[in-house]
């Protein structure tokens, strides 16, 4: 992706574990790597359609001027996050904060924190088998479209399934949702089981019953494979429920496993 560099950019600011940085506050230096697709700009030559890099620039600065925080990396984070926030047009931002004058009592040129955060396409299965099932999706689903690490989200429909894994119970309503997040995946784990305990559900019976059950499909093209969470998720290619709603969504988002469409995967469960 096209990228717009921001080079050291000084900005007298109060972060610091010691009260003498909190109270005298010192130097640092921010660099930045904005990316961002320029070529709508490029043609237009039109400020409106670029992202103004002064904006940027001033932008940083007032925030870090604005807030306070113990350690960089937390001053890093937070500004990278805010900027994405800031300027939608920024689809990942590399940030770092440099401290020429940082309180150690040894000669150093500077010390520094350098952060990446960006926006992740990612959809997530939804589904409900208990009670009402549709006021569950949709409180879940209107949670996350408040949730400001949330943007452009798309749903499916609801499709009406029979259960999967053998426990006989209600049917279920399934659907997927798009989203980008900022959030990590394993933030996106937390945020995600936060839904579910909104919705009081209670683990009883592996496959049993649920009132709300949400599943990370794809995080990007992320493939991971931890004891508490795998990405894609696993079994994917044999549920229709998952894959007949996220084919309306993203037919063309190929598996970065087994390297096939989901469309693809959708034609080869119907034929088996
Ligand atoms: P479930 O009963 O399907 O909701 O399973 C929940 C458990 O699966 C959680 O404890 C997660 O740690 C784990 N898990 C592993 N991979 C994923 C994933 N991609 N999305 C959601 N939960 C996952």
């Amino acid at each position: 992706m096209d990228q717009i560099k921001i080079k050291n950019l000084k900005i007298f600011a109060h972060h610091g574990v010691y009260e003498q940085e909190k109270e005298q506050g010192q130097n640092f230096i921010v660099n930045a790597v904005l990316c961002t697709d320029i070529e709508k700009a490029g043609k237009s030559d039109n400020i409106e359609d670029a992202v103004d890099y002064g904006a940027v620039c001033l932008f940083i600065d007032a925030y870090m001027r604005e807030n306070r925080f113990d350690l960089l990396e937390a001053a890093a984070s937070h500004t990278a996050q805010e900027l994405l926030l800031e300027f939608p047009a920024v689809k990942k931002v590399e940030l770092e904060i440099e401290k020429p004058d940082a309180p150690i009592p040894l000669r150093f040129e500077s010390v520094s924190v350098r952060v990446t955060k960006s926006w992740h396409r990612v959809f997530i299965a939804l589904g409900s088998n208990m009670g009402e099932r549709l006021k569950y999706l949709e409180r879940a689903v209107s949670d996350l479209e408040e949730d400001i690490c949330f943007r452009n989200i798309r749903v499916s429909d609801y499709i009406e399934t029979f259960p999967y894994g053998g426990v006989e119970q209600d049917d279920f309503l399934n659907g997927v949702l798009e989203a980008e997040t900022l959030y990590s995946p394993e933030e996106l784990l937390a945020r995600i089981q936060e839904e579910e305990e909104i919705a009081e559900r209670k683990r009883e019976i592996h496959w049993g019953p649920r009132t709300l059950d949400l599943d990370i499909l794809f995080y990007d093209d992320l493939i991971l494979a931890k004891k508490d969470l795998s990405i894609p998720h696993p079994d994917m290619k044999n549920r229709r429920f998952v894959l007949e709603p996220l084919a309306v969504l993203a037919p063309s988002f190929v598996h970065p496993v087994y390297r096939k469409t989901v469309a693809d995967l959708l034609r080869e469960l119907n034929e088996r």
